[in-house]
């Protein structure tokens, strides 16, 4: 490191961090030094987790990626620990260790400091989670619940669908809606790809399964056009909805109970959580009343300007969506170029608009695409289904590891252009 140069500090390597870290250093070059810091030492190809175990591979052996040397490629330093504490006045980052345990903490300083330390799924806040719950966030939960369905599962009802996000709402833009679901492309992905799973296995079908959804209309950041069409697609198969459960109370041996009143009988419980902010970031300066960092649309702090955040740590990330994250990590490269004079304000500063991207597999090879801005007020809604959008996931996910996370600049539009012009 040189003491000459402008140290970026990023906090958080997986889909935000490591994609803010390597538009920095398209953008910004040999003009500054940059210092990333995960607790884990891969990137976590989270959104493939459920079609690998559905398709019979462990996700722990198929998605991690290394994340040490695809950071190496672009000579950015490495650090593992767990980060303790942040003070935005004095621009210093408390972390400890993690390669080994009995390490103390230690400081680090910067000049930009992005945080993309994601969100903390809060499965521990669902009374009975561990006894009666599943998921499929993690390889982990993910396994878990593939041996269950394989050992265990006696054909009995099954519910999918999220617990209650609680949203920030300090310095929330007027534009941005309120999410009563962090994210529910996975529940909708589960439930098709189990369907298909459960009947290839002998064991049932979309009869079985009861997608539920805390808010009015499942996935509505998808746009109630697409949202419509999926569910019309979803009860001719047979599957079950229930909306407006509020939030989970609680899960039991015989079902789950909603805040509302109803109850759902399942013999098994596939949950999405809350996604909480991490403990030590609320309270910050820079944080809104729950823990999500507070940006504008240069994804920079407005009091603390040197503080950017992107992916689900930012509080403008809604839904939480690793595709969000890409689009927050390109503004955040853009405007540290900028700092150093490696763009021009013009370029850098350019208005954006989110866009949901979203490829879920629905089981034997098919998959469900969606393109949509309309949760942030624009006017695309595209659904696909079928043999090219599968197609499309496994490609990109492929092309995400052999760049080792840098999906070349015509990965998305060709991904866009193909799903939405040639039909399956
Ligand atoms: C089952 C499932 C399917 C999904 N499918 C899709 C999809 O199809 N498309 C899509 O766009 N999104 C999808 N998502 C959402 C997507 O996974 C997230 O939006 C994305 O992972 C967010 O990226 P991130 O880098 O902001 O945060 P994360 O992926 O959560 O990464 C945060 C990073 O910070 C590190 N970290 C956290 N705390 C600390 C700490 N204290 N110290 C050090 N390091 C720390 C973690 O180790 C991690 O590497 C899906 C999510 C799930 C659960």
């Amino acid at each position: 490191m040189t003491a000459s140069k402008p140290n970026v500090l990023i906090l958080g390597g997986n889909f935000a961090g490591l994609g803010a870290a390597q538009k920095i250093r398209q953008y910004a070059k040999d003009k500054v030094d940059i210092t990333l810091v995960d607790q884990k030492a891969y990137l976590d190809y989270i959104p493939n987790i459920p079609l690998e175990i559905f398709e019979g591979r462990d996700p722990a052996v198929t998605m991690h990626m290394d994340l040490v040397d695809a950071l190496a490629r672009d000579d950015i330093t490495f650090r593992q620990a767990e980060v303790e504490a942040i003070d935005v006045k004095a621009q210093k980052v408390t972390v400890r260790p993690s390669e080994r345990p009995g390490a103390p903490s230690y400081v680090m300083t910067y000049d930009y400091l992005v945080i993309a330390l994601g969100a903390r799924l809060a499965y521990d806040e669902i009374e009975g989670f561990a006894e009666y719950g599943h998921t499929v966030s993690d390889a982990f939960h993910a396994n878990r619940l593939i041996e269950f369905l394989e050992n265990d599962y006696k054909g009995g009802p099954i519910a999918v669908g999220s617990a209650r996000f609680k949203q920030g709402l300090k310095g929330k833009p007027d534009w941005l809606p309120i999410a009563l679901a962090a994210c529910e492309g996975p529940p909708v992905e589960v439930s098709l790809a189990l369907a298909h799973w459960l009947q290839e296995h002998d064991k049932g079908g979309p009869k079985n399964i009861t997608l539920f959804t805390p808010g009015a209309l499942i996935a509505e950041d998808a746009g109630e056009k697409v949202v419509k069409q999926l569910l019309d697609a979803a009860s001719s198969m047979g599957f079950s909805y229930i909306n407006n459960t509020e939030d989970i109370t609680r899960l039991t041996a015989e079902g789950i109970e909603f805040a509302n009143g109803q109850k759902i009988k399942s013999e098994l419980k596939i949950i999405l959580p809350n996604w909480a902010p991490h403990a030590f970031l609320k309270g910050l300066p820079v944080s809104d009343e729950v823990g999500f960092i507070i940006t504008d649309m240069k994804m920079r702090n407005p009091d603390y300007p040197n503080v950017f955040a992107c992916g689900d740590a930012a509080a403008i990330t809604v839904p939480k969506l690793g595709a969000i994250g890409h689009q927050e990590a390109e503004v955040v490269g853009r405007q540290i170029a900028k700092e150093v004079g490696m763009m021009e304000a013009e370029k850098a500063d350019a208005p954006w608009m989110p866009e949901v991207i979203c490829i879920g597999d629905m089981g034997g090879g098919k998959a469900f695409y969606i393109h949509s801005n309309s949760w942030f007020g624009g006017d695309i809604q595209d659904l696909e289904m079928g043999r090219l959008p599968y197609a499309q996931k496994m490609i990109y996910k492929e092309m995400f590891f052999r760049s080792h996370g840098k999906i070349p600049n015509w990965g998305l539009p060709l991904a866009k252009w193909s799903a939405e012009t040639l039909k399956a």
